[in-house]
């Protein structure tokens, strides 16, 4: 990409330094490529999936659809953990939703209310009247829930 056309205003040059180990191979060969994949790898902070999400049959899963840990009572996992693949984005914003599954499976909530509509995002009541939620009036939480009521119609999705 750096020596593609589009770039060449930005005069952009592709680190020249050799990755460790693969110094004998040509720079940019398809061996240096190998090598180089190989032997460079990084979680860059986002690591997932170590107690993965499964069916009963999958001997590498640790927890079960609803997060119940497999052969351990009244234990669940609701992290980054359970993740049985990494996402392909950063890894914050599923793990945020993951928790918000996790708290309504725990209150026995299997599915989204009826009343929510497909394609509409279901604003939680906290949100809607922050009054009566004693830690969000006031708050951020509070400013956005007013402007979620007020734009209440927006489809997303
Ligand atoms: C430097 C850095 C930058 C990042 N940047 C981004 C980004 O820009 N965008 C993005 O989407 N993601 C980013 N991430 C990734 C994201 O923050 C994590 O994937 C996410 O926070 C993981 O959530 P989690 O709930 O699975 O685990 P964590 O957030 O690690 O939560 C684990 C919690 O368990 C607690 N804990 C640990 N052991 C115990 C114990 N024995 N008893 C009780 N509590 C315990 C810890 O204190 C912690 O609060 C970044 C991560 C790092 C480290």
């Amino acid at each position: 990409m750096a020596l593609s056309k589009p770039f060449h205003k930005f005069n952009v040059k592709p680190w020249s330094r050799k990755w460790y180990g693969c110094e004998k191979y040509r720079w940019f060969s398809d061996e240096y490529f190998e090598c180089l994949t190989r032997s460079y790898s990084a979680t860059i902070y986002h690591p997932v999936g170590t107690a993965k999400m499964g069916p009963p049959d999958d001997p590498m899963a640790v927890v079960d659809p609803q997060l119940r840990v497999y052969g351990v009572k009244g234990l669940r996992v609701i992290d980054g953990s359970i993740m049985p693949k990494i996402v392909s984005g950063n890894t914050n914003a599923p793990i945020i939703m993951i928790g918000e599954k996790g708290a309504d499976l725990i209150k026995g909530h299997l599915y989204p209310p009826v009343h929510v509509k497909p394609g509409y995002a279901p604003i939680p009541e906290y949100l809607k009247n922050p009054e009566t939620e004693k830690n969000a009036v006031g708050g951020p939480l509070s400013k956005i829930g007013h402007l979620f009521g007020k734009f209440n119609f927006l489809k997303f999705g």
